[in-house]
């Protein structure tokens, strides 16, 4: 079972000025983050903490998505179980 389209990027604004843009190390978690327009420094948890209600917001989005993918692959996959068999009849 494959569920589809579900990968969605989050875009993380800028608490300050709701710029998209920042530049950070990749490779060091700690490291602050810094807005490309307003240059404010925030650390990343300050910046998931400001963005926390559209990060939640697209997981809900997904989970009810998946949900949706789920209840038609089930309903595809019983009416292939029931193929040939005339006596089930499923709606
Ligand atoms: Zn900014």
């Amino acid at each position: 079972m494959k569920l589809n389209n579900l990968d969605r990027e989050i875009r993380l604004l800028c608490p300050t000025c709701g710029c998209t843009d920042f530049s950070y190390d990749k490779h060091n978690e700690n490291e602050l983050v810094v807005c490309a327009k307003c240059e404010r420094k925030m650390s990343r948890r300050d910046l998931f903490d400001e963005n926390s209600e559209v990060i939640n917001e697209t997981k809900n989005e997904i989970a009810s998505e998946a949900k949706k993918q789920f209840e038609a692959e089930m309903k595809k996959m019983l009416k292939n179980a029931f193929k040939g068999s005339k006596n089930i009849k499923i709606k």
